[in-house]
């Protein structure tokens, strides 16, 4: 069996999971790198303590995980100096994700001379969809110049739950049409049709959209000309408000799903109206995606929240039974793997991400490894 490493490193966290074949081997998380009474001073020590601990015999490839691809990258691409100093200029699209990454890749590079390095990346599933449902209509000589068109995110999570979903079907990936709701602390929404993406609910950054933990969604643009011009925040100001202190934790002050519930059971106003803001977003773009693609096959829940909250799940797709959709209500409450009624015309899914497991994967496929 093949073994490979998957890294996914933050601005101060390694998070590592070792596979042979699809078995895990070993998993964990480093974490405040560089911080004070922290795991490591910097990248390279977090990973050469941890390449000392872990038994890499055989090691066949490591996968990086990369948020941001840019234009340029639509697949898992083999690592060279090249890619290094390509997804360094696309620093500006990620400046909070993407450094993260690349110091982790040049530090295993150096540590595993001889293992080749696949990177990954969150925007690649998304580069399917048509130019259409990529740009928005503003000036095009701006658009042109600026490069403003939606990359998505969450990529390697929609694409491995809408095939995963086509299986529990027993159905064809490439007939199957699914919307796919990832639902963690950042969250994100997919139109796919027969495997390939069609829409996304993110945009050029993770900002737009549905309403997340701490991000705000979708809003009207003008909120910020307005909060610059009339109530005096800086431009840094406000994406900090918007991308730090919106979404359920502008709302309600806590970005913790497991609390608005239990605030929402405790009868708090404001936990109520953030629940119904938040499943309210859901069902709209359930219903434009459910619009786009015509015929849905499955829509399926990922992610902490996703797969965790019958109460989520309920409220989103609450009323929509004239178009098919029915929530099974002891289903949904034992996280069942299908949530809707036996041959309702959608099949409501529940299906774990397993983020590392589609990296590890898609390393092996760009260095034609066998599985
Ligand atoms: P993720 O980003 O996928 O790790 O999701 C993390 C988020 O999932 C947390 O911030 C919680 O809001 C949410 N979550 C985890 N478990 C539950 C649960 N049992 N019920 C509701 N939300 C949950």
């Amino acid at each position: 069996m093949t073994r490979v490493l998957v890294l996914n490193c933050g601005s101060s966290s390694v998070r590592y999971r070792l596979f042979d074949g699809t078995e895990v081997h070993a998993k964990g998380l480093i974490q405040q790198i560089g911080e004070e009474g922290g795991d490591a001073a910097d990248h390279r020590e977090a990973l050469q303590n941890l390449m000392d601990r872990l038994d890499l015999s055989g090691l066949a490839a490591v996968g990086h995980r990369v948020v941001h691809g840019g234009e340029r990258f639509t697949e898992a691409t083999v690592i060279t100096d090249e890619v290094v100093a390509a997804i360094e200029e696309l620093i500006p699209l990620a400046p909070l994700h993407n450094p993260g990454a690349l110091t982790g890749i040049r530090a295993t590079r150096k540590l595993l001379p001889d293992v080749p390095q696949v990177a990954v990346f969150d925007t690649a599933f998304h580069a399917t969809i048509p130019p259409e449902g990529v740009l928005w209509a503003v000036d095009r000589e701006l658009t042109q110049r600026w490069g403003l068109r939606r990359y998505g995110f969450h990529g390697t999570s929609h694409a491995y739950v809408s095939r995963e979903t086509a299986r529990l079907l027993g159905t064809p990936v490439a007939e199957t049409n699914v919307i796919t709701l990832h639902l963690g602390n950042g969250a994100s929404a997919a139109a796919v049709r027969g495997g390939r993406c069609e829409a996304t609910s993110m945009g050029m950054t993770p900002l737009s959209g549905l309403v997340m933990g701490t991000r705000s969604g979708d809003i009207d643009p003008s909120l910020v000309f307005h909060l610059h011009r009339v109530a005096g925040l800086s431009v840094d100001e406000i994406e900090e408000s918007l991308t730090r202190r919106g979404g359920m934790a502008g709302l309600t002050g806590a970005n913790d799903m497991r609390e608005v519930e239990q605030r929402l059971t405790a009868g708090d106003p404001d936990a109520e109206l953030a629940f119904a803001i938040y499943t309210r977003r859901l069902r709209e773009y359930v219903g434009s995606y459910l619009a786009l693609l015509g015929r849905v096959d499955a829509i399926t829940f990922t992610a902490g929240v996703g797969e965790n909250s019958a109460h989520v799940r309920a409220a989103a797709l609450a009323g929509l039974e004239p178009l098919g959709i029915t929530v099974d209500e002891a289903r949904n409450q034992r996280n069942d793997l299908i949530i809707s009624a036996d041959g309702a015309p959608v099949a409501v899914c529940v299906v774990p991400t397993e983020e590392e497991l589609e990296i590890a994967d898609e390393a092996r496929k760009a260095l034609s490894l066998p599985a």
